[in-house]
């Protein structure tokens, strides 16, 4: 039997690590742009506590992991995202 290893890694905010499943990923897109879960390039994760995601330097942290700037809109969408992301059933 093969034993699942679970993926982890660290919150940019709290620097907590998580099983990646738990967290919300961040990627800058080559292509696309900044994408949430999904996309391929440099990444950047934040767990689903709300002290991490309502976090006011959340964004200057972020841009900095990602080597991006973020426009004041991804802030709207990605707390969109992480607030109905919480609510799922787990
Ligand atoms: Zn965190």
């Amino acid at each position: 039997m093969i034993k699942q290893i679970p993926v982890l890694r660290v919150c940019i905010s709290c620097r907590k690590t998580y099983d990646r499943k738990d967290l919300l990923k961040i990627t800058k897109d080559h292509k696309q742009g900044i994408m949430l879960q999904k996309g391929m390039g440099r990444s950047a994760y934040i767990c689903k506590s709300k002290k991490c995601y309502s976090d006011s330097k959340i964004k200057k942290k972020l841009q900095k992991a990602l080597k991006t700037f973020l426009e004041p809109e991804f802030i709207e969408i990605f707390e969109k995202e992480i607030t109905s992301y919480n609510n799922y059933p787990h």
